[in-house]
């Protein structure tokens, strides 16, 4: 579960139309989220988008779970980075 810091950069990835952040070191962490069925780890289907002020911005993004094959829309505060 996404709180605090890395929630807020989260938001800010997808307002930027990212799936990802780069971090300090100069690696990329990806956003991801975990299967609310077993657990396990969902890569990104589909993404939403809307232009905003400064750009297209992700609105939603729908994942699919690489074991289970199901596929949600998770809360922000359910996203993480890894
Ligand atoms: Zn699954």
């Amino acid at each position: 579960m996404a709180a605090g810091k890395e929630l807020e950069e989260i938001k800010q990835a997808l307002k930027a139309n990212r799936l990802f952040i780069t971090v300090e070191s100069g690696f990329q962490k990806m956003i991801s989220a975990n299967c609310p069925k077993d657990g396990a780890i969902a890569t990104v289907h589909t993404t939403y988008t809307t232009r905003g002020a400064a750009g297209p911005e992700i609105t939603g993004v729908r994942f699919r779970c690489t074991v289970c094959g199901h596929t949600f829309t998770p809360k922000l505060e359910e996203m993480v980075l890894r």
